[in-house]
Formats: C-alpha cells, structure tokens, sequence
C-alpha cells in the first residue's frame, strides 16, 4: 500500500507509524528523522536544516523535495510505502504526484489524524524518544517500563530540541498555514481517510486500521 499519514505535529503519527508499517510490512519515510539524521551527521543538507528545524519553521522545498524523490526511487518502496511529515505545502505535494507519475505508482490513500490544537502542546512537551531506535514515548500517556530507557532496544531516552512550548506554538502555526490546505488537496482526489487521534493511541490504530480495510 502507498500511503501518506498527515495531521498536525504531535498527532500521533510517528506512534501510529511505528505499529503500521510492522503490520503492513511496508518502510516507514519521515522526512523529521531523516533530516534530524543529517543534522547528527552534520551534512551540509543537516547544516542547513538545523536552523529551521530549531525555529519550528519548515526547511526549504528546495531541500527536501530532492531528498524525498531519491527516497521514493529506491526498491524497497516498491511493496508501497508510509509517508510521514511529507508534503508539507503545497509546491511539495505537486512534487510528489510528478515524482510518483514518474514511477508509475498510485496513492492508495491519505491517512489524516485529527487532535484538537489545546491537546497538542502537552502531548509534545511531554514526548520522549529514543536516540538509538527512534521509538516515541510519553512521560504520561505512553510511559517506557523503565523511566529514561526504551523498553525495544534499551536505548537512552531524549527530549528533542524543537518540543518546547515556544518552537511547539510556532509548529502549530506553520502547520495551520501551510500544511493543512493540503487535506483539501487529497479531498478533491478522494483520498483520505479522517481519524479521530483525540483517544487512546489502541483506539487510534484500530480505527485506522478499519479504515483501510474498507
Ligand atoms: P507526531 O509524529 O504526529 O508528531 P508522535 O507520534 O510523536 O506525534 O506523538 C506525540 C506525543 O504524543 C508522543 O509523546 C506520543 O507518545 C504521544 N501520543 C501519541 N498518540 C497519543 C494518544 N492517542 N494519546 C496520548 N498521547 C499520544
Ligand atoms: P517532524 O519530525 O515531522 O515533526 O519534523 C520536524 C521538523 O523538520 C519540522 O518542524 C521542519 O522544520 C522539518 N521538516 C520535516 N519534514 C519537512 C517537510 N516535508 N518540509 C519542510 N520541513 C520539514
């Protein structure tokens, strides 16, 4: 299946994610950990993302778009694939549609997690994640067995740079203005498929799940 997962920044979708492509065997692309990758690498790509990243604003199509077309053209995404955090405006999803008209490949559908603005800023202030595996937890909601530890790999536990109230607000913003036009965008292609993430994280993925069943 070739699927995108939307919704704003801490709507769950790197959780739903982490679930989702075990299920479905499919890679799991985010366009934040690949750069948040370059950036720990300190590529010129990671040299010029970091001070957009640490703002909360979006790095440049200009950056991204190649990186995500490279991405796509690789073999393991011939069994599909889950697109998370991409596109994010609208020049970067005329870009997709050329790139996967290019490949052949056809979206199946457009996965949109809805959570009201006021639930954000907690779930994002409060999130952790794991500097080995990447996996995402909550101090409250979705606590690690161990405080501090991941419970899959071990791993040492880490708040990210642009999870404070300040960056989370800007995040948001952006994500008003420039990102959510685009479920319009899929809406006029028929393609997506509304989620209600303001519930369990169980209760979101079975929901998705019966979604793409149907
Ligand atoms: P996104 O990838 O959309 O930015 P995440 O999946 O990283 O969001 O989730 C943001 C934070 O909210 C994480 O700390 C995660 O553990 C927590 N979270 C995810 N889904 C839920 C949920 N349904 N209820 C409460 N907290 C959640
Ligand atoms: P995320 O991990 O999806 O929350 O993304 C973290 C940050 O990476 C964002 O705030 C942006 O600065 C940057 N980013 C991730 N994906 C994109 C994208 N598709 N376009 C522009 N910037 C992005």
């Amino acid at each position: 299946m070739n699927l995108l997962i939307m919704g704003p920044p801490g709507a769950g979708k790197g959780t739903q994610s982490e679930v989702l492509v075990n299920e479905l065997k499919i890679p799991h692309i985010s366009t934040g950990d690949m750069l948040r990758e370059a950036v720990k690498q300190g590529t010129e790509m990671g040299k010029k993302a970091k001070e957009y990243m640490d703002k909360g604003q979006l790095v440049p199509d200009s950056v991204i778009i190649g990186v995500v077309k490279e991405r796509l053209a690789l073999p393991d995404c011939k069994v599909g694939f889950l697109l998370d955090g991409f596109p994010r405006t609208v020049p970067q999803a005329e870009a997709l549609d050329q790139t996967l008209l290019d490949l052949g490949i056809k979206l199946n559908a457009v996965i949109n997690i809805n959570v009201p603005r006021e639930r954000i800023v907690a779930r994002l202030t409060g999130r952790r994640v794991c500097r080995s595996c990447g996996a995402t937890y909550h101090v409250l909601f979705n606590k690690p067995k161990d405080e501090g530890k991941c419970d899959k790999c071990g791993g040492e536990l880490y708040q990210r740079s642009d999870d404070t109230e300040q960056t989370v607000n800007n995040r948001l913003d952006v994500y008003e203005a420039q990102t959510q036009p685009l479920i319009d965008y899929y809406n006029r292609q028929g393609l997506v498929l509304n989620i209600n993430g303001d519930q369990e994280i169980s209760g979101v993925l079975s929901d998705i799940m019966g979604a793409l069943k149907k």
